[in-house]
This record gives structure tokens, C-alpha cells and sequence, in this order.
């Protein structure tokens, strides 16, 4: 009998807002001394009155309709209520039946094979602060508190961890595609609890499920995932399967879970509505509107790159994951009708400077030098040279040919000129050539690159010495 996991995740995502989710403290504390982004409300003084910031609640609506979800014309905050030294107020705002959005679908792709993931539901709620332990003591930062997040519920979809990670990944490129967070890993703006259970393959009953707190990477994620799931199968063979939900944690160093809870020390988190918000509501206009705001997403895009314009996966990959590279690559694929060279020198020329978008280059530069280098004026060097100066100089890729002087001469009559002299000059090589001595072209070639100072166009030069010599 083979056993399956049957996973599910919860997605903490940062929304990137100048401001907290309650007040007007900067949201942007990475790096900041401890304790300095702070005011009496998201430090949870008595009487502070949270107002509700409508950047957050923008970029919360977009993160989930990105995910397929539908908006809710109405939604309401609950308190959800819990001590703990990170979390001032001795509750968090949340969501608890009536989030923002529910019901979406994200598509994945492990393997070569494609799969829909269920998105339950996105609700919006304010992070807690931070706590470092030390050898004298617990430090509480309290920058973090009130900064604004996504909680990305799925439904038990996943059925590896492998696709768990596919899934996370995925959400990541979405969040950040449509700027709803920029995800970033490192800075803790995303993070995940994973549930995980098992059964026999081809069963439908779910099983007393664990649930991982706290993962803070994708390595941990899936490693994590992988311990459980090879302990909760051990545990099936010894026929004593989990009874109960369970809460664990991930020890990183160790690579192993370790138990956090179970059922009987579950909290009990008595929430109840949020006295001091009003509910909030939107319009089927403000809906539509958002959801028509949607761009294409990355998955779709690597999809079609590849298909319809013939890029290769890594290729597609690359220019499918940035919105402003995306866009490039597509405007200057459009102009040029050429979209598999136009990538090709996007990659080579222009990613190379990673602040590429802070430079003057623009798609006409990109079709510009794909032209050039089509009429034989440049050679693919020469192409490549100017587009990385148009980086720099913003001019136009005819006068920066010139500037660089990497033009090539491709005026016929001047050309056949330089050829019948450089034959008649060189008798002896002709009629090597016409004995059978390939070397003997060669030769004759390079007198010629050589009489128009390295600026003629070498396949047309080539063609012209066959023509003359046959
Ligand atoms: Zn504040």
C-alpha cells in the first residue's frame, strides 16, 4: 500500500506599503535600530484607535485576485485574542469568517505536468513584533508590529513536498509580479505554515493532519516537509498513526520537527468582531476594476514565450518573472518581429547591469541594432557594442554606429572595388584557389578586410570573391 501526503499551506505575505496596516509608522524597518518605527498604536497603548490604511487594503485585493480569488463586497476584522511578549495589544487583528476573498486557483507546473492548486481564502491582518533571545534576556522589537500581511490559505491540494515548494515559489513571482509584496525571503516578508497528512493513495478521507509553524524559506519548506512526511509513515507502519492535530516546529540546524502542541494545549483564540473597525465594503465596480487591473501573470507569459514566439524555457523564464523585463522584452519583440534575437540580446547585453531599468536604453534601441545587424551594416559585435553605449548614451543606434565606429562597409560598387583589386594584386593566390586550395579564399579574404580597414561586411565579402573567382 502506498502512502500519499496530503498538504496544504498557510502564506504570511508582507504587502508593500509605505505605512503599517493601523497607523502611519513607516512599514519599512529592515535594518532600522529596534524599536524606532513605532508609535502608541502599534505598540498597543490603551485607547489608540486603529484606522484602517487603504494602500494595504488595495494591495491585499490585488494579491488576491492575482491568485484567481473573488473579492468580497463585504468583509469585517476580528480580534484574535492571545498573549504573547511580541504582541502588545494581547490580540491581532485579523479576519476570521468574513475575509476579503475567497475561492481561487493557482496553476503550477512540476515535471513537465500542470495542476490547479485551491486557494480557500486571503484575509488581511497585522504582523506582531519581533523577539530575539539572548543569553541575559528576551529584546522585543516592536518595528514589526502592525505591519500589514496576507494570510494565503490553500485547500489540501498538494500531494508532495516538491509541489509544495512549485506552489510557494509560484505565489512569490505572482505577489511580486503584480506588487502586491515583494516577498522578499530574506527579510522575512514571506513565510509559511505548512499542514501535512497522509493516507493511502486513491482514499479520500482525510486524516489528523500536522502543522509546521514558522518556515522562513523554501529549503525549509520542503526539507521540513519531507521530515514529517517519512515520520508520520513510520509512525502509519508501526499502526499508530497521529491521533489528533498536532503543531510543530522546524529546527533548521538539526533538520528535524519537533512538537509544539497538541489538541489539548490548542489555543483557544476567542475572536470575536473588531469594535473599534468598520466593516469594510466594495462596490462591483471597485471589483471589477480590480480585477480587470490583473496583467497577465508569469506562468501564462512563460507559457506563450514559448509556444508563440519560440524561446527556450530558460529564456522565457528569465524575461517572465519582472514586470518591467517582461514588458520590455515584449515592446522590443513587437517592433524588431523578432523576438527570439531580441531576447537573446536582452540577456546578453542589457542584464547585464542588473539596475538595467535605471539606464536610457529603450525596445527601439533593441529593434534598431536587430536591423542594423540585418542590412549587414554591423556586424553581431558591433550590434551588441551599441546597444550596451545606448545603455549609457541614450542615442540613437545609427549615431552611436558611427560614434564607435563598428559601421561595416556594405556599399556594393565600393566593395567590388577593394575585390578586384586585391585579385588582380594577387595572382598566384587566384590560381591556388582555382587548384582546390580553400586556404587560398581565406587568404584573399583577409587582404581584403585588411584594404577596407577591418570595416567590410564579411559574409558579403566572401560571396563577392566566389562570384568573381568562378
Ligand atoms: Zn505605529
Amino acid at each position: 500500500m502506498e502512502l500519499e501526503p496530503v498538504i496544504g499551506l498557510e502564506i504570511h505575505a508582507q504587502l508593500s506599503t509605505k505605512s503599517k496596516l493601523w497607523c502611519g509608522c513607516d512599514n519599512d524597518a529592515f535594518g532600522a535600530e529596534p524599536n524606532s518605527r513605532v508609535c502608541p498604536v502599534c505598540m498597543g497603548f490603551p485607547g489608540m484607535l486603529p484606522v484602517l490604511n487603504k494602500s494595504a487594503l488595495e494591495k491585499g485585493l490585488k494579491g488576491a485576485a492575482s491568485l484567481g480569488c473573488k473579492i468580497q463586497p463585504f468583509s469585517k476584522f476580528d480580534r484574535k485574542n492571545y498573549f504573547y511578549p511580541d504582541l502588545p495589544n494581547g490580540f491581532q487583528i485579523s479576519q476570521y469568517d468574513q475575509p476579503i476573498a475567497l475561492k481561487g486557483k493557482v496553476e503550477i507546473e512540476v515535471a513537465g505536468k500542470k495542476k490547479m492548486i485551491g486557494i480557500t481564502r486571503v484575509h488581511l491582518e497585522n504582523d506582531a513584533g519581533k523577539l530575539t533571545h539572548t543569553k541575559s534576556g528576551t529584546l522585543c522589537d516592536y518595528n514589526r508590529s502592525g505591519t500589514p500581511l496576507i494570510e494565503i490559505v490553500t485547500e489540501p491540494d498538494l500531494r508532495s513536498p516538491e509541489e509544495a515548494k512549485v506552489f510557494a515559489q509560484e505565489i512569490q513571482k505572482i505577489l511580486r509580479f503584480v506588487g502586491a509584496s515583494s516577498a522578499d525571503m530574506e527579510k522575512g516578508m514571506m513565510r509559511f505554515d505548512a499542514s501535512i497528512s497522509i493516507r493511502p493513495q486513491g482514499k479520500d478521507k482525510l486524516n489528523p493532519r500536522a502543522e509546521i509553524k514558522n518556515l522562513n524559506s523554501f529549503v525549509s519548506l520542503f526539507k521540513a516537509l519531507n521530515y514529517e512526511f517519512k515520520r508520520q509513515k513510520k509512525l502509519w507502519e508501526q499502526k499508530k498513526p497521529l491521533e489528533g492535530e498536532v503543531t510543530m516546529g522546524w529546527l533548521d540546524d538539526e533538520e528535524k520537527t519537533v512538537l509544539l502542541r497538541d489538541k489539548e494545549s490548542a489555543h483557544d483564540y476567542r475572536y470575536f468582531p473588531e469594535p473599534d473597525l468598520p466593516p469594510v465594503t466594495i462596490s462591483e465596480e471597485e471589483i471589477k476594476e480590480i480585477e480587470e487591473s490583473i496583467p497577465e501573470l508569469p506562468l501564462s507569459k512563460l507559457h506563450r514565450y514559448k509556444k508563440e514566439l519560440g524561446l527556450t524555457e530558460a529564456e522565457a523564464l528569465k524575461l517572465a518573472e519582472d514586470p518591467r523585463l517582461s514588458e520590455f522584452f515584449e515592446k522590443s519583440a513587437e517592433l524588431s518581429k523578432k523576438p527570439k534575437k531580441a531576447a537573446n540580446l536582452i540577456l546578453s547585453v542589457i542584464l547585464a547591469d542588473s539596475a538595467w531599468y535605471q539606464t536610457l536604453v529603450t525596445p527601439e534601441h533593441v529593434a534598431d541594432v536587430l536591423l542594423l545587424i540585418e542590412k549587414g551594416a554591423v556586424s553581431s559585435t558591433g550590434g551588441k557594442e551599441i546597444l550596451s553605449a545606448s545603455m549609457d548614451k541614450g542615442k540613437s543606434a545609427k549615431d552611436l554606429m558611427k560614434e564607435l565606429g563598428v559601421e561595416q562597409m556594405s556599399d556594393v560598387g565600393e566593395l567590388e572595388n577593394l575585390v578586384k583589386e586585391v585579385i588582380d594584386g594577387n595572382p598566384d593566390s587566384v590560381t591556388a584557389y582555382k587548384n582546390g586550395k580553400d586556404n587560398a579564399l581565406q587568404f584573399l579574404m583577409g587582404q581584403v578586410m585588411k584594404a577596407s580597414g577591418g570595416s567590410a561586411n564579411p559574409p558579403l565579402v566572401l560571396e563577392m570573391l566566389k562570384k568573381e573567382l568562378s
